[in-house]
């Protein structure tokens, strides 16, 4: 089946368990009996597929578990209740027999750079950082720090690099290291990284695949060697994301596939038209044949899918500009966050990128005067028409 159809069918419409939930449905029970306890005995004991307890498995996750495995050619998922948590409880899974050190992209996102140097560092952790898009660094970390695990995001924050996951899926099978993907920016209709030799893909589904603003939750999907072990770790770390969570998460991914295509399709739209304004000097967008991972881009997306991030620096601006431009925005909403319907801007040097230093920031060449946009799924001229008054009104 194809994607759009399994965004509406898998994981929905299941046959009722033997089990009866202890509460009503969406399944908010935390626990589940049966006729027998001998039954349950069997469930406890992993030899029949059943309920016994949340924290272990529940069927409105589960339910939406089965939707992502199907989503990105998994072994099966683990919901969890944010995308950090996704993140962190992956890394856990990937190192769990393997040396602990990691090589790691230099463009993260922040809080994953702080879950790295603040608590898996402390813990014992190696973290060496790399430029992800050059494969040569990439293989000579990994080498040498006989890395047991490569972490990346398909498309980095906010400048938009693309990483070659296919590559780095050999450098990480030849190590014997795993191959940890942060999909969230791509998505499974641009991309699914276990196709391609991933072992664990996780998203923060906070962003596109749930898409209404009104969800925190995470996912991780696992490859089949991996499996066990995330489900063994989830069940003694609780990372569990809660029912009415998924039930909304699941809701939100029927319309995903839509949503994005009409997203991308926006994003072209406006980087191109940003190309073209006066008070812009540069737009960050995968599109251009000029982009430094086009041949990354073409290999790795389908054709008119870039993504719906646009970042763009504005001409000769500091922070006066930027926050007149901000402040000038009449339809565009000023928050954080990325991926819902609609089409919201971030400042980085205020907000992700806030506690690195402008010198820091300059040589990773986030300026002063770069802005990222999520853009959503708005009609692309009112995207246009309050972008180009509210840069209009700067000088
Ligand atoms: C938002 C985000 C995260 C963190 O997800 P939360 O749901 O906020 O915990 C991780 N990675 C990327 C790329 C993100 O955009």
């Amino acid at each position: 089946m194809k994607l759009h159809t399994k965004a509406v069918h898998a994981g929905d419409r299941r046959k009722l368990s033997p089990a009866t939930p202890v509460t009503t449905p969406i399944f908010t029970a935390t626990s589940f009996f049966y006729d027998d306890v001998e039954t349950l005995d069997r469930v406890f004991a992993d030899e029949e597929q059943g309920y016994c307890y949340s924290r272990y498995d529940n069927p409105t996750n589960s339910a939406l578990e089965e939707l992502l495995t199907s989503l990105e050619s998994g072994a099966g998922a683990l919901a969890t209740s944010s995308g950090m948590g996704a993140i962190h409880v992956a890394l856990m899974t990937a190192l769990n027999d393997r040396r602990r050190s990691v090589v790691a992209s230099s463009a993260l996102y922040g809080a994953t750079i702080k879950l790295l140097m603040n608590v898996l560092e402390p813990s014992g952790v190696e973290v060496r950082w790399v430029d992800i898009t050059d494969l040569a660094a990439v293989e000579k970390a990994v080498t040498e720090a006989k890395a047991g695990c490569i972490l990346t995001e398909t498309i980095s924050n906010p400048l938009l690099r693309v990483a070659p996951l296919d590559k780095l899926a050999e450098i990480a099978n030849r190590a014997g290291a795993a191959l940890v993907v942060d999909n969230t920016f791509a998505t499974p209709l641009m991309c699914r990284p276990l196709e391609i030799g991933a072992h664990l893909s996780v998203h923060s589904v906070t962003k596109y695949l749930a898409g209404h603003g009104d969800v925190l939750g995470g996912a991780i999907i696992s490859d089949a060697a991996h499996l066990a072990t995330l489900r063994t770790l989830a069940k003694t770390c609780g990372p569990n994301l809660g029912p009415f969570e998924a039930y909304l998460t699941m809701r939100g991914i029927k319309t995903f596939p839509l949503r994005m295509e009409r997203q991308c399709a926006n994003a072209c739209r406006v980087a191109s038209w940003l190309a073209t304004h006066p008070r812009v000097s540069s737009v960050y967008f995968p599109a251009a044949p000029q982009h430094a991972d086009a041949a990354t881009t073409a290999r790795l997306f389908p054709q008119g899918l870039f993504g719906a991030m646009v970042s763009f620096d504005i001409k000769d601006g500091a922070r006066g500009q930027v926050f007149q431009f901000i402040n000038g925005l009449r339809m565009i909403v000023r928050a954080t966050s990325l991926g819902d319907v609609h089409t919201m801007v971030l400042y980085p040097a205020m907000s992700s990128h806030r506690d690195i230093s402008p010198a820091q920031r300059r040589r990773l060449g986030i300026g002063d005067n770069l802005l990222r946009l999520s853009i959503g799924i708005e009609h692309p001229d009112d995207i246009i028409a309050d972008l180009d008054q509210a840069l209009n009104k700067t000088n």
